[in-house]
């Protein structure tokens, strides 16, 4: 998998076109359907500056959220071509139908230089089937299509995907950040190169361990996922999240991890709570003896100790997933020492996207960071070294 071969924005001639850009504007909104968070809006607004600084015709494109029903309201791009009219200083024109006459006609009339933006891509159904005719049907409105929303890049969707066929195409300045960032911490790591992995399951980050296990010198392992390794050596883990199924994987990774020389750090103690709910009873136990009927919900001060100790040192660190169940603030300890580690350490940090850059975000270490993806599941498919639909569909330089 290489990516540094695809088409940038700076490749493509763009000046007085009309482009096509998908962007991953899909922000969180609170009940009154205002923006919670605006970073992957404001992360786009570099691209698209440089299509109106050309003098581009633009159509954004975005999905916001699961749509069940069409031109559902809570799901409507309205809130975020609102935001970004005000951040540009200029008319986003939202338009209500995808495709068909009106949207054309639109568009016809716009201005070079002037934006508008499609409703929720995901109102139409054939988006997420890459139908072929609504990807032809996407591609006929421009002239150009760039591909700026790194987060849905392991999708195989209409507006990644299948437009591709019908148009010349490019990555935005966002995607090459992205691509960047991973590819060099992966291929060509400052030592020592160190990996964090929490959250709830090991199943979701079995292939992101295969392949890290090549690459990295140390993995550190907390959160819920780390009870299946724990229970693997034998200890005892009360009632903690555990895999049964992955019981020998774990044992697998850990014999592989020795044989390449990789260093896994496990948690040494646990703060265990009677109950899993957010003000239940709890105390701090070492983590070969969590005692029946507790359930360990974050990593306990030595742990926190061990791998500080090991952070401050890395040259290069990749973190996916929190070290307990940080939403609840009695168990938000572990990662929040751990992103201070993190922050702390000087080292190329990269965050990868869902959960813990949230709780990097939360906690005021943002700028700390080398980068903070704004996909988590992309993150996670790539670091997995599997390829990614979106990308391979890129022309090539
Ligand atoms: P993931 O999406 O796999 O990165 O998992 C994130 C989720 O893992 C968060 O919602 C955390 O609450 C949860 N999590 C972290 N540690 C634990 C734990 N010890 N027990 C249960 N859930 C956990």
């Amino acid at each position: 998998m290489n990516y540094s071969n695809k088409k940038s924005i700076t490749d493509i001639p763009i000046k007085n076109k009309t482009v096509f850009l998908r962007c991953d504007l899909n922000v969180p909104l609170d009940s009154k359907l205002n923006i919670v968070d605006t970073k992957k809006i404001d992360e786009s607004l570099k691209t698209i500056n440089y299509l109106i600084e050309n003098n581009s015709k633009i159509i954004i494109c975005s999905h916001l959220g699961r749509p069940k029903n069409k031109n559902d309201s809570n799901f409507s791009l309205k809130p975020i071509a609102n935001y970004l009219s005000k951040a540009l200083a200029k008319e986003v024109v939202l338009l209500p139908e995808i495709t068909g006459e009106n949207t054309k006609k639109t568009i016809d009339n716009l201005n070079f230089g002037d934006i508008c933006m499609l409703e929720n891509i995901r109102f139409d159904k054939r988006e997420t089937e890459n139908d072929d005719n609504f990807s032809k049907e996407l591609a006929s409105l421009a002239d150009v299509y760039i591909n700026d929303a790194f987060a849905v890049c392991h999708r195989t969707h209409a507006s990644t995907v299948g437009i591709t066929k019908y148009l010349p195409s490019a990555c935005g300045f966002l995607v090459e950040k992205e691509i960047t960032i991973l590819e060099n911490a992966l291929k060509s790591p400052k030592r020592p190169f160190v990996a964090i992995l929490g959250g709830a399951k090991v199943s979701d980050k079995i292939e992101v361990i295969n392949n890290l296990l090549s690459k990295v010198d140390t993995l550190i392992i907390g959160g819920g996922m780390s009870y299946t390794f724990t229970n693997a050596l034998g200890y005892s883990i009360g009632n903690s999240i555990c895999e049964k199924d992955k019981i020998s994987t774990a044992k697998d990774i850990m014999a592989k991890a020795k044989e390449k020389g990789v260093k896994i750090l496990l948690p040494l103690d646990n703060i265990v709570g009677l109950e899993y709910s957010a003000d239940t009873e709890f105390k701090t136990v070492d983590s070969d003896k969590i005692p029946n009927g507790w359930t360990g919900l974050d990593i306990g001060s030595k742990t926190t100790k061990l791998f500080s100790e090991t952070i401050l040192k890395a040259g290069t660190i990749i973190w996916n997933g929190p070290m307990g169940v940080y939403e609840w603030k009695n168990f938000q300890k572990g990662t929040a020492k751990i992103a201070q580690a993190v922050a702390k350490s000087g080292a190329i940090s990269i965050i990868g996207g869902g959960d813990s850059a949230a709780a990097i975000q939360n906690l005021g270490f943002k700028d700390k960071v080398t980068h903070v993806s704004t996909g988590g599941g992309a993150t996670l498919k790539f670091l997995e070294g599997k390829s990614m639909p979106a990308l391979d569909a890129i022309d090539e330089k």
